[in-house]
């Protein structure tokens, strides 16, 4: 992408919440959320959290895509996961014009605001590879 991206996320807007897919958590981000649930960090993963070898994801409850998600948006908005806080500047998505517009579909903040130069949506993209070392090898 040659000079910058344009994003505002727009208020009352949930649309990225609703998406198929996992949220996937550092230990910074699960120590965190439970921290600010009243949780110990043992309980919180036992209710919240499905580990692997590699990763820790949050459970995708049965009838809706996130425990956390409430009418009015993320009822932990203020200690949000990594991949929450930076989504739409995902590696993935930063660097591929296609998949920037494909994304476009669903968030319509994406095409808003401000012009984001380039260096600081790498840099969220960058925040994001170091965050989850095992989504981006
Ligand atoms: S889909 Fe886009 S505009 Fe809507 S909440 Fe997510 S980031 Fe914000």
């Amino acid at each position: 992408m040659a000079e910058g991206l344009r994003f505002a996320c727009q208020p009352g807007c949930i649309a990225c919440c609703t998406q198929k897919g996992f949220v996937y958590l550092t230990e910074a981000d699960a120590q965190r959320i439970a921290e600010f649930l009243g949780l110990s960090a043992r309980a919180f993963e036992k209710r919240y959290c499905y580990r692997t070898r590699r990763q820790l994801r949050l459970r995708v409850p049965r009838e809706a895509q996130c425990h956390f998600l409430r009418e009015g948006g993320c009822s932990i908005h203020a200690v949000k996961p990594t991949q929450c806080r930076i989504f739409p500047f995902w590696p993935e998505l930063a660097k591929s014009r296609a998949e920037w517009r494909k994304t476009a579909r669903y968030c319509p903040g994406i095409g808003q605001g401000p012009l984001i130069q380039i260096e600081s949506a790498r840099a969220e993209a960058q925040e994001m590879r170091e965050a989850y070392p095992a989504m981006y090898p």
